[in-house]
């Protein structure tokens, strides 16, 4: 008998946590696992005394869904996506919904919905953001893929999103194709960044102030309540305050080699495709791959060596306020990056993304949520069309304020010798971005001096000439 609204396959944390969440709404939940075992084991578990039921096929599952079939799957990305595809499209009828919310990558996206809407089938990539808390309480979601699927899906995941403010959701319709896993894709790359600048943040604190551990939490604890108030400088608090078993912090017993699951660099492999100066996201991942050179760069400590012993004599409180205005101004470049790629990917593909409702849908239950987040989506609301955040007044204001303490921190790292690659590419970004003339004219010179690329004259764009450099003149 169909009995339920909706099915969900793979069992893993993220799966039984949004199973978790659609019951606590009043969804009925099929379950199902490609290990089948799984599924008694959860309905004995951790589903004890819910509405969930489970399936032992795919085949019984499909047979318990209500009509349009709702199926989601939250399996590992790639293959396993498409073997599942695979086995559901010859149970399933046209207008039957399949929904991924594993982190795939947004090609496979566009092709899988080209492959179903063949079939007649509807399919939607959704982001997932939140991690296992999210899933359970409350997820950022960001659903594109095939547009006729979204009435049939928008109750229960707006039902089931994070909210805020006065109960906004955060999910809405991001748009066609595989526009919701590219905009799940850019919040992934944006959180890179925001970690390695908290990480620049850290050094700083650690190296030019000798500030201990505790001062530390304390400072972020501060900035919580500033313009930097956000779930990441939140958990960086704690973090800091963490103590061991033996009483010690555990922070500086971690092993200082970053890991990646590859998001991050498939934003910076987007931004290099699509021409767009997403600069920040890519120190962040490289960043983390000089990292993780650990016995290098041990080795390279005991032969290279940078400014010594200068210690810092300025005013400490002063800095430390100095390095919370860096970070922030080098956060709004980064955001501002994220929606360029953003903009670009809406131009190569032809989706009409609404991005003060992508804003709104990263502002709660999602990493990077922030209530930086709600005056990006203000700023979209003043003008949906903004080039650019740094040409929204708000965030121009807000760099222009932060500018001399961003500058102060960057040269007095440099002299003192601190890897900064996220606080420097952003300066260098505003100050490229800012520029009316570059030195790119060279640039274009040098080019057609020994490939004959040609150059255009300012006073005539759109007009190629060449010129012979070793002629006269
Ligand atoms: P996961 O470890 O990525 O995947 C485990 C699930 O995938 C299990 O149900 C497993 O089934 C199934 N699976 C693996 N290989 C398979 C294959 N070849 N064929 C069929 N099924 C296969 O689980 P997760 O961490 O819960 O993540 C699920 C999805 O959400 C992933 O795409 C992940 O990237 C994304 N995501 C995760 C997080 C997070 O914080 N973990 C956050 C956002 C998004 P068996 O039990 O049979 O092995």
């Amino acid at each position: 008998m169909a009995e339920a609204d909706i099915a969900l396959i793979g069992l893993a944390v993220m799966g039984q946590n949004l199973i978790l969440n659609m019951n606590d709404h009043g969804f009925v939940v099929c379950a199902y696992n490609r290990t089948v075992s799984k599924v008694r084991d959860f309905l004995d578990n951790e589903a004890k005394g819910t509405k969930v039921v489970g399936a032992d096929s795919l085949e019984d599952m499909v047979s318990k869904l209500k009509i349009p079939r709702r199926i989601v799957l939250l399996v590992k990305a790639g293959q396993a996506v498409d073997d599942f595809i695979d086995k559901l499209v010859p149970l399933l009828e046209p207008g039957d919904i399949i929904i991924d919310g594993g982190n795939s990558e947004y090609r496979d996206t566009i092709r899988r919905c080209k492959t179903l809407k063949e079939k007649k089938l509807l399919f939607v990539g959704s982001g997932v953001s939140g991690g296992e808390e999210g899933a359970r309480y409350g997820p950022s979601l960001m659903p594109g893929g095939h547009k006729e699927a979204w009435p049939h899906i928008k109750h229960i995941f707006q039902s089931i999103s994070a909210k805020v403010g006065t109960g906004e959701p955060c999910c809405d319709w991001v748009g066609d194709e595989g526009a919701g896993h590219f905009v799940k894709m850019v919040h992934n790359g944006i959180e890179y960044g925001d970690m390695q600048l908290i990480c620049e943040a850290y050094h700083l604190m650690k190296e030019v102030l000798c500030m201990d551990q505790d001062e530390m939490a304390q400072t972020f604890t501060d900035w919580n309540k500033t313009e930097l108030d956000s779930f990441l400088i939140e958990i960086a608090a704690n973090i800091f305050k963490y103590r061991d078993s033996d009483n010690k912090h555990l922070l500086p017993k971690i092993r200082d080699c970053a890991g990646q699951k590859g998001t991050g660099k498939w934003t910076a492999i987007s931004a290099l495709e699509y021409g767009t100066p997403v600069t920040l996201i890519g120190e962040a991942v490289f960043a983390r791959c000089l990292s993780s050179l650990k016995e290098e760069r041990v080795e390279a400590s005991k032969t290279l060596s940078g400014p010594q012993g200068a210690k810092f004599s300025g005013d400490k409180a002063a800095f430390l306020e100095d390095i919370r205005q860096a970070l922030y101004a080098s956060k709004i470049i980064s955001y501002a990056q994220g929606f360029m790629l953003l903009r670009e990917a809406a131009k190569e593909f032809s989706w009409s993304l609404n991005y003060g409702a992508i804003a709104l849908m990263w502002r709660g239950g999602c990493i990077i949520r922030s209530a930086f987040l709600g005056k990006i989506k203000e700023a979209f609301d003043r003008d949906s069309e903004l080039q650019s955040l740094l040409l929204d007044g708000f965030f121009s204001k807000a760099v222009q304020d932060c500018q001399d303490s961003w500058r102060r921190v960057i040269s007095t790292g440099v002299q003192q010798g601190i890897p900064m690659p996220c606080f420097s590419t952003a300066l260098s970004f505003y100050d490229g971005y800012r520029h009316k003339m570059l030195p790119a004219n060279l640039l274009q010179a040098l080019r057609d001096y020994f490939g004959a690329h040609t150059y255009e004259l300012l006073s005539n764009p759109g007009h190629f000439v060449h010129t012979n450099w070793t002629g006269c003149g």
